[in-house]
């Protein structure tokens, strides 16, 4: 069993349920922090541990790019290289390639692009996005999609549709193909690489076992512009072909809140209730716990660690800019209200000068405040589902 979805209580339409992947248990609805380049930006592994993160996300563009999917295979996935054992979901690489509008080109076969890093020319498939995703060795691989940008006139959201179906099938056929092919088959060769006292600290032989015959699964992704119509094809048509989970793709892209939110409703019923639903790159700290309540069990965002290092914080009483300089004396820890590890020891005022001095704690510390009361929020979400029942 490469996929389990338990669902242990209901709340209207939302649901309390444990995900069961190759490399761990996840408790849903869950929020999962971003890792762009094997690395949430400015946390270790083991504090992210600490925090109680059970999923991260790694992006394929980004780590196809660098430092390339065959090294990490070669180093024995994505899992072992930056010595995460929790289970990891990967992007298409879809949204990223299709940000760089400047610099690529689309056509039935694929993608091709330049590398923002050195302008070298490459090319995305369907089938090579499986392939990167299969080398990392995610627990979990997305559909490479087309990512329409917003806004998009329908006849536009239209053709960008039939392409994402016909690529999500094309992404389905490959990875069933090669999905045993995944790097953790790696492990046994490249712990050669490793010492005795490194390999009990990351719990290998555990690892092995558990992940004996088991392969990665692919979700769909949901496209269709802003067209509630568009929306519901998408989604049925997705169905059909059978995927073990589906997201939701192309939001949280300019458009105002309640058309994200429109989208997300119409799109939800028409997904397999016994199966997660994922909605990518969203929200702020209000949004996650309404969409959860809607229904809604996976959920991303670079904006906790993308704020944290400019300084904004997320806390039970809102939003905190702690370059303020009304913070200057200031000795309350940042969230009264939050038990994390920089508000348990910090003040306001210490987080301010390093902001202001420009130290590079100020951005670990930030992210990991922002990180918990992202947790924490999903935390209370999944308690309210359970009690309620
Ligand atoms: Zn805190």
């Amino acid at each position: 069993m490469s996929l389990k979805f338990q669902i242990h209580h209901t709340k209207g339409s939302a649901r309390r349920a444990t995900l069961t992947l190759p490399h761990g248990a996840v408790e849903t609805p869950a929020f999962m922090p971003v890792g762009t380049q094997g690395t949430v930006k400015a946390v270790p592994q083991h504090l992210l541990e600490e925090l109680d993160v059970r999923i991260l996300l790694g992006n394929t563009y980004h780590l196809y790019l660098r430092p390339g999917h065959e090294a990490i295979r070669r180093m024995g996935g994505l899992h072992r290289f930056m010595s995460w054992d929790r289970p990891i979901l990967t992007d298409s690489g879809g949204f990223q390639v299709f940000s760089l509008s400047e610099l690529r080109k689309v056509t039935e076969e694929g993608v091709s692009f330049r590398s923002h890093i050195d302008g070298s020319s490459h090319f995305f498939s369907p089938e090579h996005s499986m392939d990167v995703q299969i080398a990392l060795g995610s627990d979990i691989a997305m559909a490479f999609d087309e990512c329409t940008e917003h806004p998009a006139d329908f006849a536009r959201a239209r053709g960008s549709l039939d392409v994402t179906l016909r690529w999500a099938k094309r992404s389905k056929e490959h990875f069933e193909k090669h999905k045993h092919e995944r790097s953790w088959d790696g492990r046994a060769q490249s712990s050669e690489l490793r010492t005795q006292a490194q390999r009990s600290a990351v719990s290998d032989q555990r690892s092995e076992l558990r992940l004996d015959g088991q392969a990665p699964s692919l979700f769909g992704i949901v496209q269709g512009g802003m067209f509630p119509e568009l929306r519901r094809e998408c989604a049925e048509r997705l169905v059909e072909m059978d995927f073990p989970g589906y997201a939701i793709g192309g939001l949280s892209v300019g458009e105002p809140r309640e058309l994200t939110r429109e989208m997300i409703a119409t799109t939800l019923p028409l997904l397999p209730a016994g199966k997660p639903r994922y909605v990518m790159g969203v929200g702020y700290p209000d949004e996650i716990a309404e969409y959860a309540g809607m229904g809604v069990d996976m959920m991303d965002c670079v904006l906790p660690t993308r704020a944290a290092r400019h300084g904004l914080l997320f806390t039970s009483e809102g939003r905190l800019n702690i370059k303020n300089r009304q913070y200057a004396e200031d000795q309350n820890p940042p969230d009264p209200n939050c038990n994390c590890l920089v508000c348990r020891r910090y003040s306001r005022a210490y987080l301010r000068h390093l902001m202001v001095a420009q130290e590079s704690l100020s951005s670990v510390l930030n992210t990991l405040h922002n990180l918990a009361f992202y947790l924490e929020t999903m935390r209370k979400v999944r308690e309210e589902i359970a009690e309620s029942a």
